[in-house]
């Protein structure tokens, strides 16, 4: 049977989660801020009105936010992944294909049915999702991933919660009011070349002939234009790619000069990737620390890597943290204010089959149950239930380097310590 293609996108994201366990904001304006409240990167609808764009710096809307009574939150990514979990759990169970595009985006590749029938399960869906998990989302139906795509930005346009472009009456005229940059993989810089050709909507872009397109925009463009006519050409992506690295790091709240902190947060980012890379259940046979310093992010005085493989490739936490305690000495210069600093494993290979180390493997089956069972606890408990001494910030002035976060909500589904309390 063939099938059509859903793109469900969860409604201002970020600020549905901050109100999830807050009737008090129900309806009150929201805007969450990045990493260290740098910029405002999610707005509920009333932030949007007010006229404050995406990404704009906190400090130069702080005060038109407090003056309109906006509840404004740090980034609290904990209670994000997991709400984004719960959504993408439900959404699976609809679909025939499925593909977790983004924290609050999933493609479904479900049942071509008619066009009233579809509508009807968009509705059923959306409904049993907001039952399930409390999150609003809104849905675009098309052939392809990039109609549905345009469908999901049509709905929003027209503010409604489902789009259906599948036998549409008038395709030519939704398609009219999509503008050309927005088309799903145009972006900014094509969507201007395009312009300029007077190429201006979806619709035109879908009329315009396939090798011109590849001529303008590679073979990429090209797959645009056959997909708004309907054409599939770029597949659901159902099995996640196998990652070839991983990568841990942060800017600093404040600058940093203590070789502890840098440390402390060297050996922080270490466990964390260590941790990622059984999740992944593979081993890295390379170990890179990086450090930024310098009066400004642009502004960079000092800025180094230093890298050593591992052999035999592990997973094993403490042999990373000795690995990455080295590089980071090796780098390491007194004097200059840090900014940044991370750590990165690649040459990433599958933790099995180890055949090629049979006698001298990098994590010894000892190791492996305890680090089995670290991960259990912190899976079970809450991240950072167990912790490496390395990485334990314990003393207040090396406690700097940790992400300024001074507004971020309660980690309510994630942390025992953080559960709502109900009084009845
Ligand atoms: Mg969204």
């Amino acid at each position: 049977m063939d099938t059509v293609i859903a793109l469900v996108d969860c409604q201002n994201f970020y600020c549905a989660c901050e109100r999830l366990f807050r009737p008090d904001l129900w309806d009150r304006p929201v805007a969450v801020l990045s990493n260290n409240d740098g910029c405002v990167i999610a707005r509920s609808t009333a932030v949007k009105q007010m006229g404050v764009p995406m990404g704009a710096p906190y400090f130069k809307v702080k005060r038109q936010l407090a003056a309109a009574d906006v509840a404004v939150f740090s980034s609290n990514y904990a209670l994000y992944a997991d709400l984004s979990r719960r959504v993408m759990t439900v959404l699976r169970r609809e679909a025939w294909a499925f593909e977790a595009y983004s924290i609050d985006e999933a493609f479904l590749a479900v049942p071509a049915l008619g066009r009233e029938a579809l509508c009807d399960w968009a509705a059923r869906t959306r409904h049993r999702v907001h039952r399930q998990t409390g999150i609003p989302v809104r849905i675009g139906l098309g052939q392809t991933k990039t109609l549905a795509k345009a469908a999901s930005r049509i709905a929003k346009q027209q503010g409604t919660a489902t789009f259906c472009l599948v036998d549409h009456p008038r395709p030519d005229r939704v398609l009219d009011s999509v503008a050309v940059g927005d088309v799903w993989g145009i972006g900014r810089r094509y969507g201007e070349r395009l312009t300029s050709h007077g190429v201006r909507t979806a619709r035109a872009l879908r009329d315009v002939p396939v090798a011109w397109a590849r001529r303008q925009m590679t073979v990429r463009g090209a797959r645009t234009v056959q997909e708004l006519r309907g054409r599939r050409c770029i597949a659901l992506e159902t099995a996640p790619a196998p990652r070839k690295s991983v990568i841990r790091s942060r800017s600093f709240g404040q600058p940093v000069r203590a070789q502890k902190a840098v440390r402390e947060a060297v050996a922080t980012h270490a466990s964390r990737a260590a941790e990622k890379l059984r999740a992944a259940e593979r081993v890295a046979s390379h170990l890179q620390v990086f450090v930024q310093a310098g009066p400004s992010a642009i502004d960079l005085t000092y800025a180094n890597a230093a890298s050593t493989p591992l052999a035999p490739p592990t997973h094993h936490t403490p042999t990373l943290l000795q690995a990455a305690r080295r590089c980071l000495d090796r780098l390491w210069r007194d004097g200059p204010a840090y900014r940044k600093a991370g750590v990165m494993l690649t040459g990433l290979r599958p933790e099995t089959p180890r055949q090629a180390h049979l006698f001298d493997n990098g994590t010894s089956p000892e190791q492996a149950a305890l680090m089995e069972a670290v991960d259990r606890v912190n899976r079970t408990m809450g991240r950072g239930t167990a912790r490496w001494a390395a990485a334990l910030v314990s003393e207040p002035d090396a406690r700097d380097w940790t992400m300024r976060r001074t507004q971020r909500s309660p980690r309510y589904t994630t942390c025992w310590s953080d559960l709502p309390v109900v009084q009845a």
